[in-house]
């Protein structure tokens, strides 16, 4: 299916979506004038404030035949999770990290739904310290010259580049699996580039191919996934290594293509996206967005992050 009649699709999953909890709240009206105290609760807690808040105290004093009675609030029953309460309710979810945010929707399937659906406010999707920030030609990087708090150099790494030292770990894992299933070595050419380096990088490039071909080919400082520590620019190193631009032929590049998403990458500018990404596809630039993720991403088939998160295309700067 075309990115455009998918999006469409999705649009329309979440129309039905947007029509069922309209008929709850229909129904929970209805529930409340015969005095259906559960519904009342469920209803409340959606509102975001206790049902015990919202009810009249006892008055203290009163003859016995003029108390109202006082509803028993009853836990709501969960019913489709489609129609359940996000996970934005913990106002302190942000500052607990990536897995707490994970963790309230139920796992990255629930996140990634609810961000579809426009129901997860609380997850940014524009925080570079998160794993599935989304960096493109028309999101830079905010703050535009943002460098994470820990980059180093991988364990397994032949020729140069560090990244964030958070997820080193899922980088050597999938390094070792590549070398362990037979497809060979696999080595970190470039990782993190700060925003001064993207500047020398980028006006390299612009030297070499002019501002157009560049844009194609590497991303304008603050623009750059580079800048974030969780990409990498990998090569095949069989004897000596390869450059980036072989990898895509190389048994390493299938390898990596089929399976990076079991340790949490992936392919970022994959064949036939550029129309999405702004770039020509590049095999050798992997991107972290962590395992849970990644899963649902090959799970679903999808090819590029904007589509995954129903971002628009990013096919030039603005
Ligand atoms: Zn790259």
């Amino acid at each position: 299916m075309s990115y455009a009649r998918r999006v469409a699709a999705r649009r329309r999953a979440v129309h039905v979506r947007r029509a069922r909890r309209l008929a709850l709240v229909a129904l929970a009206a209805g529930a409340l004038l015969a005095g259906e105290v559960a519904m009342l609760s469920q209803l409340v807690e959606r509102g975001g404030a206790s049902a015990a808040e919202r009810l009249p105290e006892p008055a203290p004093t009163v003859a016995a035949d003029q108390i109202i009675p006082v509803p028993v609030i009853v836990q709501a029953t969960a019913g489709d999770p489609a129609d359940a309460p996000k996970g934005c309710a913990d106002g302190a979810l942000q500052a607990k990290g990536p897995q707490a945010l994970l963790d309230a929707f139920g796992g990255a399937a629930g996140m990634q739904a609810a961000i579809l659906d426009g129901d997860a406010p609380c997850v940014p999707l524009d925080d570079p310290s998160l794993p599935w920030v989304v960096v493109n030609k028309t999101r830079p990087l905010q703050p535009n010259d943002y460098a994470p708090a820990d980059v180093r150099v991988p364990p397994s790494h032949m020729v140069e580049g560090e990244l964030r030292a958070d997820v080193i770990d899922s980088y050597e894992q999938l390094v070792a699996a590549a070398a362990g299933e037979g497809a060979g070595a696999i080595s970190l050419f470039s990782g993190y580039r700060s925003y001064g380096v993207q500047v020398e990088t980028y006006g390299s490039q612009v030297g070499a191919r002019g501002q157009q071909g560049a844009d194609a080919l590497s991303a304008r400082p603050g623009f750059s996934e580079h800048q974030t520590g969780l990409a990498v620019d990998v090569v095949a190193c069989d004897g000596g290594c390869s450059t980036i631009y072989e990898f895509g032929g190389t048994r390493q590049g299938t390898w990596v293509a089929e399976n990076s998403w079991r340790f949490g990458w992936i392919v970022r500018y994959g064949p036939d996206q550029t129309p999405t990404t702004g770039y020509e596809p590049e095999p050798w630039h992997l991107r972290y967005i962590g395992p849970e993720l990644a899963a649902v991403y090959h799970e679903g088939g999808y090819a590029t992050l904007e589509e995954f998160f129903g971002l628009p295309a990013a096919p030039d700067y603005g």
